[in-house]
């Protein structure tokens, strides 16, 4: 089994490489839960979606989130009657939301739910959420604390950064299954998700970060970041704020301690003796993922190093 750490948008990207150049029953994914929110009542769990609906074919490729081919016709009405529209949710995945939360409230475990989402819609990889307990990753701004999704898509990452904590973290206990995972993966891969507010939260679970350190398998990243900057959204600002150089070189530092090699973008290169230094194996690809194409070369360059 090859297993993958992932966040949202950059994770599943590399992520559908991989189930298209590997049986995707051989693959096991553990997913950032720190996003999750409630709106308008119901539970959202951004990352996990965006990974089942990327496995089901059925993610809005464009946006990178949400169900292709969806509307909006629910939000608008929700926004006649008062309620803010800013989280955009499309009337079709409000069905999602709607189920996962009656069955949270029916007593059931966000990774039974999981299970049971990805199954029906006919994913074969495991998608395990990180922790079944409830993190929540808090922003702390020049105007006071928000909550990641408020900063990330309410404020469009503008506002400038103070310091970024995972509320709850330090009681959580990883899924059930995650450590298990990690134990018995032949080869581990850390996906181009934002080091900070995707994999920081997986890796600052109790037990997670150890369990890799303590892998006998290869541990192979991509780097979200091309020069000083993300490829999308704040990683690179947010790096900053966590004493991480904004580079290739900052991902590699951030992950030091378990990580065997990176996969760096070749504008980069001359990152290799930095990230060498620090006895990882610094390998340069296109890490650009602009078509299934580019997914899927770059899914086979990282399996060949696991
Ligand atoms: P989020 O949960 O939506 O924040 O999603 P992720 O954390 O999985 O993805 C965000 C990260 O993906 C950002 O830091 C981007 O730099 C990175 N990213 C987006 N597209 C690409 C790409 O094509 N290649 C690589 N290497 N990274 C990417």
């Amino acid at each position: 089994m090859i297993l993958a750490l992932t966040g949202g948008t950059g994770g599943a990207k590399l992520i559908q490489g991989l189930a298209a150049e590997i049986d995707p029953a051989e693959l096991t994914i553990i997913c950032n839960t720190a996003d999750d929110a409630i709106f308008h009542g119901l539970y959202v769990s951004p990352d996990i979606d965006t990974i089942i609906y990327t496995l089901a074919g059925l993610l809005d490729q464009e946006k990178g989130w949400g169900l292709a081919g969806d509307s909006f016709a629910a939000l608008e009405q929700l926004g006649r009657l008062g309620e803010e529209m800013w989280f955009k949710l499309g009337d079709k995945d409000l069905a999602t939301h709607i189920r996962r939360t009656r069955l949270l409230s029916a007593g059931h475990k966000l990774s039974e739910v999981t299970d049971w989402m990805r199954t029906v819609l006919g994913v074969k990889s495991k998608v395990l959420p990180m922790s079944d307990d409830r993190i929540e990753t808090r922003v702390v701004t020049a105007a006071g604390e928000i909550s990641f999704q408020e900063y990330f898509v309410r404020e469009r990452w503008s506002p400038e950064v103070h310091q970024v904590f995972f509320a709850g973290i330090d009681k959580s206990i990883p899924s059930p299954g995650v450590l298990t995972a990690i134990r018995n993966a032949r080869g581990i891969i850390v996906c181009p998700s934002n080091p900070v507010t995707s994999i920081g939260p997986i890796l600052a679970v109790p037990g997670i970060r150890r369990a890799l350190v303590e892998s006998k398998s290869r541990v192979v990243g991509v780097s979200p970041i091309i020069g000083s900057s993300s490829l999308s959204g704040p990683a690179h600002k947010l790096m900053k704020v966590t004493d991480l150089e904004s580079s290739a070189a900052g991902v590699a530092q951030g992950y030091a301690d378990f990580l065997t090699a990176l996969v760096i973008g070749v504008e980069d290169e001359g990152l290799q003796p930095c990230i060498e230094k620090l006895g990882i194996k610094a390998v340069s690809a296109n890490i650009r993922m602009n078509s299934l194409a580019d997914k899927r070369r770059l899914a086979r360059e990282v399996l060949a190093l696991v």
